[in-house]
């Protein structure tokens, strides 16, 4: 029934309109913040729509939080980007669009309707061609495409997204959390809750969560829901923070050695290390337990990690790392983030106030994520 037609979303400055067209008007265009090129400025520009790929969604953006990452678009330092370039890869919105081979298929039809709530992750999609794909390792495609690099992200009014980087989201996530305090959960949460949920634990098990910002508050949320969860800071302000988000401890590194403290109760079975500053991840992986694993999912960019080779071996303890997987993963993670009224504590800002958010999340003063949000 679709097969013929292009289906439009539109809210906000253009009032709901939902109809059959051949496009966008000429004169309608997306207000968006973009890096030119590499050490210049955030500009926000507006730019006309250009024509939907054929397996592709165009959607409108309701929340897009800014993660630490995006300052790679602005060092000019993640391989391969082409500028001008549009951040954002933690974003919630609505199907305004619809590419044509995608509604060729009735079973999608569903999946594929204009205005379903749908979210777009640092996943920016994969070829279902390559081995990995074959395999189902859909996150280690190896054309795999990164919202925000390799194209356009969610800064914006408007998105064009690859079909498979589209997170279907059900309406009930709503009923408990906002647009802005779902976007976080598309890269930060589902990084933590996979990191988590490929673990090996036993309930009871001691998990440390290093760092209680945009990743730590919802690493806290998620692992207090299987294990006791001890929060690590040296910002003791976070104290009262971590417990009202589910921790059983809260331990202020400036005051106290966490890995004494950690260690006088067994020893961290897990250990999430999710603040980006490599001195106190290397301070706290003494504290990991026999059989224990340690997971690096912060960004840590201001020098190597330090770990001591014996500590490994004797414990017969694991280092690893873990980034965001794909489109599948998260929706896992919603879901479960619905169902346990887990969300991420925001700031919403507008899209002129983009500068300020982002430098408040480069700072580390950010209320835990910020997020730009186009009513
Ligand atoms: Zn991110
Ligand atoms: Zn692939």
């Amino acid at each position: 029934m679709f097969s013929d037609m292009k289906l439009f979303y539109i809210n906000s400055r253009f009032s709901l309109y939902v109809g059959v067209s051949s496009g966008f008007s000429d004169d309608l265009q997306s207000n968006l913040v973009q890096c030119k090129r590499p050490h210049e400025q955030w500009e926000i520009v507006s730019l006309p729509f250009r024509d939907l790929g054929s397996t592709e969604l165009l959607i409108r953006v309701h929340a897009s939080g800014i993660c630490n990452t995006d300052h790679f678009l602005m060092d000019g330092t993640w391989p391969g980007t082409q500028y001008p370039r549009v951040p954002g890869h933690e974003v919630i919105g609505r199907i305004a669009q619809i590419g044509s081979d995608l509604m060729k298929n009735p079973s999608k039809a569903d999946r594929y309707a204009v205005g379903s709530l749908v979210g777009v992750g640092w996943n920016g999609g994969f070829c279902a061609q390559c081995e990995c794909c074959r395999n189902g390792d859909f996150w280690s495609c190896t054309e795999v495409a990164y919202t925000g690099f390799s194209h356009d992200g969610g800064h914006a009014e408007y998105v064009y997204v690859p079909e498979s980087a589209v997170i279907h989201i059900a309406e009930e996530a709503l009923e408990t959390a906002t647009y802005a305090e779902l976007a976080p959960l598309c890269c930060a949460g589902a990084t933590v809750f996979g990191a988590i949920l490929t673990s090996k634990w036993s309930p009871g098990d001691i998990c440390a969560v290093q760092g209680v910002g945009g990743l730590g508050h919802l690493a806290i949320q998620i692992a207090s829901n299987l294990e006791k969860v001890y929060a690590i800071s040296s910002t003791s302000s976070k104290k009262a923070l971590a417990i009202s988000l589910g921790a059983s401890g809260f331990i202020d590194s400036s005051k106290e050695d966490a890995v004494d403290y950690i260690r006088k109760l067994g020893g961290a079975k897990l250990i999430i290390c999710t603040a980006p500053s490599s001195s106190q991840i290397s301070a706290i992986l003494p504290a990991i337990s026999k059989n224990g694993m340690i997971t690096l999912v912060a960004a840590a960019t201001d020098g190597p990690i330090k770990v001591d080779n014996l500590l490994l071996n004797i414990n017969r303890a694991a280092l690893r790392g873990f980034a965001c997987g794909c489109a599948q993963d998260t929706e896992k993670c919603i879901s479960y983030a619905t169902a346990k009224g887990i969300k991420a504590k925001v700031r919403e800002f507008s899209l002129e106030n983009f500068t300020e958010a982002y430098e408040d999340v480069m700072r580390n003063t950010a209320n835990l994520r910020n997020v730009v949000v186009f009513p």
